[in-house]
């Protein structure tokens, strides 16, 4: 493949100066609605945790896509191939992200997670219910 090279009139300057510009002022947006959590309450209501709310694309491909919750296997139905690891009931009761599955406050330090006691090599049989140990408080099982 070969291409042309630019042409470099004032209307290829103006408009890549603009482009540049965008991109530096949307990031710093960004990095401030992240700091300040600036949609808190719209994020804890969809319960994804700041970097999936604020900061990852969710562009999917256009296609319906069915996906079980990972945590009580009862399948979801999503508008995109851009799927959530949990369903809203799984990860409002383990206080995790819908989206990716992590602590809901990234909290990296969390001693206790809920995790499943089913290899995960090893399908879960449909529909029996809840695989992940009940949620414990992050101060007891350490030591
Ligand atoms: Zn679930
Ligand atoms: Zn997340």
């Amino acid at each position: 493949m070969k291409r042309e090279p630019k042409k470099l009139d004032r209307y290829f300057f103006e408009y890549t100066t603009h482009a540049a510009k965008s991109t530096v002022d949307e990031a710093i947006q960004r990095a401030k609605a992240v700091e300040n959590d600036t949609d808190k309450e719209r994020r804890l209501k969809v319960h994804e945790c700041c970097a999936c709310f604020y900061l990852r694309s969710k562009i999917g491909g256009a296609a319906m896509t069915m996906q079980p919750c990972a945590s009580c296997n009862v399948d979801q139905m999503y508008g995109s191939t851009c799927t959530d690891v949990l369903c809203l009931a799984c990860a409002q009761k383990y206080s995790l992200c819908k989206h990716c599955g992590g602590d809901l406050g990234m909290r990296i330090g969390r001693r206790v997670y809920p995790i499943s006691d089913v290899p995960s090599e090893q399908p879960k049989p449909a529909g029996t219910g809840v695989f992940l140990l009940p949620l414990k408080k992050d101060h007891e099982g350490q030591k």
